[in-house]
């Protein structure tokens, strides 16, 4: 067991249990003291930093940052989150909390360790049904209905303070003794810790080591001595300075363009965070266009290398099967999903993903062609990966109920073809003559957004034809799961079954045609043999089936664009935003990226480490005009 885990795999914590207190047998320390761990908790790192008292003063919209060392079994997190409940304003205000944790607990563990507190129970459930699977990077739950933001680092703390963008209120320090643990003291640690603070915030620990007082001094904080709980006589508590007043964020007035799944779900993450929102559409309401189909699948391929591209779509992944569980039964289920090893190519390019990689169970698990059979409920040619996690959407109805929000104002029927900036403000100008003005915009218009963007030079993204076709149920074997390959086949949905997608690059015709509804029937047959009921002719008449044709947007690399838009010369522009370059990933991405551009547009800590968020910038699909031919 002491060869390194391939990524993204982290190893778990390794727990012993004496007289039922879990202790680390890495570090032969104690997750929390023997005597009262919970009142241990809020004596040190919440009353020495002046909580509760200090979340009764949060505004009304307001947000307090705790940022934690050390994980652990969630304790402090748990007890912090139930005194904001008790004395923090009420939603929309949130408590983010962002810990570091290098040894996850397993989920059986952090079960038996969180069973210790009866009064934490509902809490602890809820963080139990949330907890992400055991791999590296930065995981955001979103808990208690947005009241209480969690966000985990599962990796090592030198990492984890420079990847992520925030400033504490407060902190704790809770990671081991320094003398078991010195790796998690160190000063580059604590130069970290001084740069994610701002004046006025606070620590605590439970230690009160000289070394780590001096250290802590050395950077700026006030730090003194307080008694210690039960039999530890000491602990410290510090404050950095507070020069001049916090001052307070206003969000102004905000309009999104385009009332797709990226608009509507990046409106309804700000509505609920208190950000009142103008959503505007051409079409006569949400999800009419590329993402108005009746059926859409949520998965996405991950790489063969563990690259930054794959760490964004497994991140979209978990956090979009965390998020849909609100929809569950009505516009989300989670069948399953069946990704076919369909070719001798797509079968090597599994292998290859499966050797160099290690996936928990949680996320995907490789089947053979008995068990995909199985598992989908129609006979496959082969076997393939299977995301227990993942199935399918109702991709319009879910936009329409994510639009239906009282702090979201729908303008439909407006046709915007032009944003222009005047004293400050954005003017967006509709064909019919209307104005909406809005101190900060976001384009999530697709491929349209090019031509939006007030900035000279073009931004690369490229339209692609996709028509899909409704099979009526009692022509199908209906699968009990999703079933993705060359195309992808979901569950029906009443009397039809929506497969697709035709994959038209330089096709502009919006209405369905026969020949595309043939390439479906014939892609899909190769994938499923035994699909249709009637194997004669293709078994369908296809002159008579119905389908839809919606155009996706992709950028020139195939990735997604969030975040502020480039100039054109060295910097970004600070109101105007764009959320698009989604392809036919957008049920999968869009949940992840709209808290991420909500986080930004908000003030609050974000869920993305640094190099996800250069992933994700504007500037590279930017030409400048000399390169437009
Ligand atoms: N706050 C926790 C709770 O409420 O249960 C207890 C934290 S425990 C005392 C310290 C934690 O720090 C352990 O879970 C340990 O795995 C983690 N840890 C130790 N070294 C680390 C490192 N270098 N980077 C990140 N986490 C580390």
């Amino acid at each position: 067991m002491n060869s390194p885990l391939l990524p993204p795999g982290i190893e778990p914590a390794e727990l012993a249990w004496r007289d039922g207190v879990p202790e680390s047998v890495r570090f032969g320390d104690v997750y929390f003291s023997r005597d009262n761990g919970l009142e241990e908790t809020r004596h040190v790192f919440l009353r020495h930093n002046g909580l509760p008292d200090r979340f009764s003063r949060v505004p009304e919209c307001g947000h307090f940052v705790i940022a934690e060392n050390g994980f652990g079994t969630g304790l402090n997190f748990l007890a912090a989150w139930q005194a904001w409940l008790s004395h923090g304003p009420a939603a929309p205000a949130t408590l983010h909390f962002i810990s570091v944790e290098r040894f996850p607990l397993a989920r059986e563990d952090l079960t038996r360790a969180l069973a210790l507190w009866p009064e934490l129970r509902p809490l602890a459930d809820e963080l139990i049904r949330n907890y992400p699977p055991l791999v590296r990077g930065v995981h955001r739950l979103v808990l208690a209905g947005g009241q209480v933001r969690l966000t985990l680092y599962f990796g090592d703390i030198t990492d984890a303070w420079q990847a992520l963008d925030f400033h504490a209120d407060a902190w704790f320090l809770d990671g081991f003794a320094p003398a078991c643990n010195p790796g998690m003291w160190l000063n580059e640690t604590i130069t970290q810790i001084r740069a994610h603070s701002k004046p006025g915030t606070t620590l605590a620990t439970f230690t009160s080591v000289g070394r780590i007082r001096r250290a802590l001094i050395e950077v700026g904080f006030d730090v003194q001595k307080a008694p210690g709980f039960g039999r530890k006589r000491h602990m410290l508590r510090g404050v950095l300075p507070a020069s001049e007043p916090a001052r307070e964020y206003n969000p102004g007035s905000l309009a999104i363009i385009g009332a797709g799944i990226a608009g509507c779900a990046l409106a309804r993450n700000l509505a609920e965070r208190g950000v009142p929102v103008t959503l505007v559409d051409s079409a006569s309401g949400p999800g009419s266009e590329a993402s108005g189909n009746a059926q859409g699948a949520m998965y996405v391929k991950l790489g063969v290398e563990f690259n930054d591209q794959t760490e964004l779509a497994l991140q979209a992944l978990t956090f979009a099967q965390r998020f849909y569980n609100t929809w569950r039964g009505a516009y989300w289920h989670p069948t399953g999903l069946l990704q076919l090893a369909q070719s001798d190519q797509e079968a090597d390019r599994q292998r290859r993903f499966l050797q160099r990689n290690q996936y928990p169970e949680d996320v995907l698990i490789p089947v053979t062609r008995e068990q995909a059979s199985e598992l989908s409920g129609v006979a496959t040619n082969s076997g393939g990966l299977w995301f227990p996690g993942s199935g399918w959407l109702e991709p319009r109805n879910l936009c329409r109920a994510l639009a239906d929000h009282p702090m979201i104002s729908v303008s439909c029927g407006v046709t915007v073809d032009r944003l222009l900036p005047c004293n400050g403000k954005w003017h967006i100008s509709g064909a019919d003559g209307t104005t909406i003005v809005a101190d900060r915009v976001v384009l999530c218009t697709g491929h349209l957004s090019s031509r939006l963007i007030p900035v000279k030079g073009r931004f690369r993204f490229k339209s692609i034809r996709g028509q899909v076709t409704h099979l009526p149920r009692e022509a199908i074997q209906n699968p009990r799961a999703v079933i993705c390959g060359n195309r992808y086949m979901n569950p029906a949905l009443g009397q039809t079954a929506v497969t697709g997608a035709t994959f038209d690059l330089n096709d502009a015709n919006p209405l369905p045609t026969t020949e595309s509804h043939r390439e479906n029937i014939r892609e899909l047959t190769a994938m499923l043999p035994s699909i249709l009921k009637d194997t004669e002719a293709d078994g369908v008449d296809v002159a008579s089936l119905e389908g839809r044709v919606a155009f996706r947007c992709t950028t020139h690399d195939y990735q997604p664009v969030a975040g502020p838009v480039f100039d054109g010369e060295d910097s970004e522009l600070e109101d105007l935003f764009l959320l698009t370059g989604l392809g036919s990933k957008g049920l999968t991405y869009t949940p992840l990226l709209a808290e991420y551009l909500a986080d930004r547009l908000s003030g609050q800590p974000v869920c993305l480490p640094a190099n996800l968020v250069r992933r994700l910038e504007t500037r590279r699909l930017y030409l400048a005009e000399q390169a437009v031919s």
